[in-house]
């Protein structure tokens, strides 16, 4: 039968994206500034994340792979102030139950010199060996599902979506992270490897835009900077229960800065993977705002699927980030608050950008 860690592991490690994202995520909170990213065979294969940054240290080995170890979170008061991505230390033994995994890591002291760590499907160290590395960590992931049929079929089957939703991911963390070089990659099975974007180390978002996108889409952008005061709305509280630190948000700031395209009345591209959301530079998936701003743009009689990157600045407790064990869900409170604030915003920045 199955193990219950492995039931629990289908949680944080759900598909092809939450594996880029929980490796994404661990390197940027390494400190890396050049990540990259292959893929063999769109992910069926394997999926490597390599990365510059810190490493890890020999003392970590026995436990990163354990269920629940995290190096990121000492106290229970930091979960208010989450700086790291990472808190629940779930992903990498996750991945340990799931697929094929092992890990490269070199800390600045030990390189050109670095680890392979081997680990059982509970995540338990299984064995180390020493290889060349420079410094930073490469994970690797082969045979994702490979123990859960069911599951592997169905990411067989879907690859082809799951894919193009994992390169809208990458593309949103890369055009978030200035001062980090991207590099995407992907190798058909009996294929050259190929590379699907990259960007350069650049001081800002704009010219990650111009690297992921092309120049040319900058032509067509304007810049995002709303600042608003949240309406209060009647009947707006969601359905929070048990969220110590609900309340009613209704006179605070929020603002929204980034880049967005000038509605185009008439016919345009569809190119509705253009679309990025952040929290507070988070990149996460947002259906409610992206349906105000998308009801925005289709006032304007336009046909075309709007540019938009979008970074929402909030206070930390106007949302909650561990809603879902995949961290991919971010809880608005009194969303309607905000998405009220938000259209007639927008609607105003447009009006000036039409004189
Ligand atoms: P979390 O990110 O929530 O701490 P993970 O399971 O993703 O949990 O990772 C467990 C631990 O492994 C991290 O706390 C960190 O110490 C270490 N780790 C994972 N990936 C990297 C990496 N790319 N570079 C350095 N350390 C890493
Ligand atoms: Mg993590």
């Amino acid at each position: 039968g199955r193990s219950v860690h492995q039931i629990q592991s289908g949680q944080v490690i759900v598909d092809l994206c939450s594996v880029v994202k929980e490796l994404v995520e661990n390197s940027l909170d390494a400190g890396a500034t050049s990540i990259d990213v292959r893929f063999k065979n769109n992910g069926l294969d394997s999926i490597e994340v390599q990365d510059n940054g810190h490493g890890i240290s020999p003392e970590n080995y026995e436990t990163i792979a354990l269920k629940h170890y995290t190096s990121k979170l000492s106290t229970y008061d930091d979960l208010t102030s989450l700086t790291t991505f990472g808190f629940r230390g779930e992903a990498l033994s996750s991945l340990c139950a799931l697929s094929k995994f092992h890990i490269v890591t070199a800390r600045a002291d030990s390189a050109p010199k670095g680890t392979r760590l081997d680990f059982e499907v509970s995540g338990k160290l299984k064995g180390t060996s020493v290889v060349a590395s420079q410094k930073g960590t490469t994970v690797v992931v082969e045979n994702l599902f490979y123990n859960l049929p069911v599951r592997r079929k169905e990411l067989e089957k879907n690859i082809k979506r799951e894919y193009g939703k994992v390169l809208g991911i990458l593309h949103a963390y890369a055009c978030i992270s200035t001062g980090v070089r991207f590099a995407v990659s992907n190798q058909a099975v009996k294929g050259k490897k190929l590379t699907v974007f990259s960007t350069k180390s650049n001081p800002t978002t704009k010219e990650n835009i111009a690297n992921v996108y092309g120049a040319k889409t900058l032509l067509a952008l304007v810049p995002l900077e709303l600042q608003f005061e949240l309406q209060p709305t009647r009947g707006s509280t969601q359905s929070l229960r048990n969220w110590s630190t609900q309340d009613d948000l209704a006179g605070r700031q929020a603002a929204i800065s980034g880049h967005i395209s000038r509605p185009v009345v008439g016919e345009g591209r569809q190119t509705p993977d253009r679309q990025m959301f952040f929290v507070n530079s988070r990149p996460c998936g947002l259906p409610q705002v992206a349906k105000a701003f998308n009801e925005v743009y289709k006032s304007y009689n336009t046909t075309q699927s709007p540019f938009i990157f979008a970074n929402l600045k909030l206070d930390t407790n106007a949302y909650d980030v561990n809603v879902s064990p995949d961290k991919r869900t971010i809880l608005l409170h009194d969303q309607n608050a905000l998405l009220e604030s938000l259209k007639e915003a927008l609607t105003k920045l447009f009006e000036e950008h039409e004189q």
